[in-house]
């Protein structure tokens, strides 16, 4: 064939693909506002992770370690493990789309809570797979009973999510055990924990308390189906670096391994989480966790005191159901210079970030309690 003329004619994409909504960043934050849009952790990095980096900026001529095997060995250790059960990815959204691509091609279904993470329709759109949404119960948790009953034939993987995202709400220890008996173990399940960091620094969940949010960590080795996936994204505040982690059986982490992109996490990357990981380090990230869970339980505190109905709240941010009035409450903070995230006509999500940013926060929402709370838990 010849050069062709323009024919006005669209270029031949994946239909599916064409409809997504594009990806649109959360809009910036004016001059002396906060962004609490985002989820992001709003101390500076610290000192010697910013000199990892800088360090590792002498050998971006090249390639980085491809597996990140340091860093999979230092974190194996801390969970019991061998390095073979740690797969290191670009973030953990990366890692959530190799394991729906390992696990689900088209006719394939996947099942989650909704409205959950924003990400999880995408990937399995991506996949060429079927999203499986269940509405979340009335209290914004996830309705883990309907969850199992709506795993078919067609099910590969199932996404729980705790604390979910956007709402803030853990699924507990005891829930998610007997949600693993009622789904058949040859499912792969992925327990998203990115912000399990901020529900372990409200109330350190004794092991073996069957109330406390479930974690993760106590699970591996359990079960043949489970994947836990955590970030230092959020607590540990590496989200420009974009690295996360996955942990569970070999032959599960293998086939997720096989459908990344090579090379995805960068030295600069693994050098800064294996920084965090310093006992010194870690400690003074921790306590910056507590912070920030301690700001977010005063605020909480603050709004129920002003009439708000928030549910449990477990991660770095708030949920507030303002319904219909989703656009204009949003509208009304970010005019006050606060950027949230609204997900219009269900509620918006508020980071907890700046110590500055919860007298704006808490001043603006005072004057807009929502008069009716029906169908709001209490
Ligand atoms: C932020 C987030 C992630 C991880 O993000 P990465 O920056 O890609 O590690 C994963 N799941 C949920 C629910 C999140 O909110």
């Amino acid at each position: 064939m010849t050069a062709q003329e323009p024919t006005g004619e669209r270029v031949r994409l994946r239909p599916e693909i064409a409809a997504l909504p594009p990806y649109r960043q959360g809009r910036p934050a004016p001059a002396d506002g906060f962004k609490l849009s985002s989820n992001e952790n709003p101390f500076d990095p610290l000192p010697s992770v910013v000199e990892a980096v800088s360090a590792s900026a002498a050998h971006i001529n090249r390639y980085p370690d491809a597996t990140a095997l340091a860093l999979r060995e230092r974190l194996a250790e801390r969970f019991g493990v061998t390095a073979d059960e740690v797969l290191v990815g670009a973030g953990s959204v990366s890692l959530l789309a190799q394991f729906i691509l390992a696990a689900a091609a088209p006719g394939d279904e996947v099942v989650y809570s909704w409205r959950s993470f924003e990400a999880y329709p995408g990937l399995v759109t991506v996949a060429g797979a079927t999203s499986v949404p269940v509405p979340n119960r009335a209290d914004h948790g996830h309705d883990l009973d309907a969850m199992a009953a709506a795993v078919t034939e067609r099910t590969r993987v199932v996404i729980v999510c705790s604390p979910n995202n956007p709402t803030g709400v853990t699924v507990t220890a005891a829930e998610f055990e007997a949600f693993m008996a009622a789904v058949p173990s040859d499912r792969l399940v992925l327990l998203d924990e990115a912000y399990i960091e901020f529900a372990n620094a409200a109330a350190a969940g004794t092991a073996g308390d069957t109330a406390a949010p479930v974690d993760g960590r106590t699970l591996i080795g359990r079960y043949p189906n489970l994947v836990v996936l955590r970030t230092f994204s959020k607590a540990y505040g590496l989200a420009g670096l974009r690295v996360g982690y996955a942990v569970g059986p070999i032959e599960l982490l293998d086939a997720a391994r096989a459908t990344a992109i090579p090379l995805g996490v960068t030295a600069a990357a693994a050098s800064a989480a294996l920084a965090s990981l310093e006992p010194t380090a870690e400690a003074e990230l921790l306590e910056r966790v507590a912070t920030i869970a301690e700001r977010r339980d005063r605020v909480r505190e603050a709004l129920l005191e002003q009439g708000w109905p928030l549910p449990e709240a477990r991660g770095n941010f708030l949920w507030l159901p303002t319904g219909e009035a989703t656009t204009a409450v949003a509208d009304r903070l970010f005019d006050a210079g606060l950027v949230t995230r609204g997900f219009a006509p269900e509620g918006i999500r508020v980071s907890i970030g700046e110590e500055e940013s919860v007298e704006i926060l808490l001043t603006i929402l005072s004057e807009l309690v929502p008069a009716s709370q029906e169908g709001l838990p209490a």
